[in-house]
């Protein structure tokens, strides 16, 4: 079927109105009416071919939510009218260690929301900018909010998860002192869910002007990281330090604010490599740096009944999809609390 999109002819195009082909749902099939889309950081990359295999045309978009609207003769869990989700992840080979351990976000064989390889046409996956979307049923999470938040819970399917896994493998909770650096999409869900688990929360910002900001979303502190007299009060504090920051910066900065056995993860990715850490900040303490990828279908399933549970969405701007362009250039800018999120609806105006 053709449906209503927007997306890209070409990396150093703008994005505009198209249509797209959805395939018939099969009998382990979900298809969604898209009600919602978030925008990532990652959908402008892709969809500019600044990271490398850009297939055009391209249409972003991987923090979906909507209604089910069709399913297959064998599925048995979702039916016409469910709210439900769709994240980074839309197939998998189902069958490695991987797969088999709910972890499909790191199957060699996991197929992204858009630009990945499908028998579909065109040949790679197209993403949540559009009106509808197919999806085989393993891959489709539940939404148990209510529906007034659905625009806001969309985040949660790339910025959510992509934060909740690292917090719940390093075990943020109570007695822990965790630290986020980075008040952006990302940071600010980093920053609610810590804060939910029952950690103490410390966001690191390099901007005065979002002291006031990290407290209202749930920071017990805040540390402006261009004061070296700030930073020096933590030495040796942190449990674990979850950083968002996509551009290249000195990591020495926070690893030795971890204490011994701390935990440094990055979970931005940068377009050009930090600068190498100083190897000794590591051996001193068994500290470490690691990185995380968003997170498994159980996991973001887990994920999303802890924010319907805890009452956490996240803070959105909502646009029209003709304002996609304009969306990106002020998320480049940092100008916006925190997440923009297309009403899908505009797509048919
Ligand atoms: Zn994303
Ligand atoms: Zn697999």
């Amino acid at each position: 079927m053709l449906v209503k999109a927007y997306g890209a002819h070409a990396g150093e195009k703008p994005l505009e109105p198209m249509q797209i082909n959805r395939r018939e749902p099969a009998a382990h099939d979900v298809q969604i009416d898209i009600a919602f889309c978030g925008i990532c950081h990652s959908d402008l990359h892709q969809v500019r071919a600044e990271w490398a295999g850009t297939q055009f045309p391209c249409v972003p978009g991987h923090e979906i939510v909507g209604h089910v609207s069709a399913v297959g003769a064998h599925v048995a869990d979702f039916k016409v009218g469910d709210l439900v989700g769709v994240g980074c992840i839309v197939d998998s080979c189902k069958h490695c260690d991987d797969c088999e351990t709910g972890l499909e976000n790191y199957c060699d064989d996991m197929v992204g929301t858009y630009n990945f390889p499908t028998p579909d046409a065109p040949g790679w996956t197209l993403g949540g900018y559009s009106q509808n979307i197919v999806v085989h049923e393993r891959y489709v999470l539940r939404i148990r909010h209510p529906e007034a938040q659905l625009a806001a819970v969309a985040p949660l399917l790339c910025a959510g998860i992509t934060t909740y896994s690292p917090l719940r493998h390093w075990n943020a909770g109570p007695g822990k002192k965790i630290g986020v650096v980075g008040i952006g999409g990302l940071g600010h869900m980093g920053i609610k869910l810590a804060h939910a688990m029952g950690a103490h929360v410390v966001a690191f910002t390099t901007s005065e002007s979002k002291r006031e900001a990290a407290k209202a979303l749930g920071a017990d502190e805040v540390v402006v990281s261009r004061k070296p007299e700030e930073m020096a009060a933590h030495t040796k504090s942190f449990d674990f330090i979850l950083n968002t920051v996509a551009a290249p910066h000195d990591l020495d900065a926070f690893l030795v604010l971890l204490k011994r056995d701390g935990a440094l993860t990055l979970v931005g990715a940068p377009a050009s490599p930090h600068p190498s850490p100083n190897v000794f900040n590591l051996i001193m303490k068994r500290r470490t740096i690691a990185g995380s990828m968003i997170g498994g279908i159980p996991e973001t399933q887990e994920m999303l009944d802890f924010c319907a549970e805890h009452g956490i969405v996240a803070d959105i701007e909502l646009v029209r999809a003709d304002q996609i362009n304009e969306s990106y250039e002020r998320m480049l800018k940092g100008d916006v609390k925190y997440r923009f999120v297309v009403d899908n609806a505009t797509l048919a105006d």
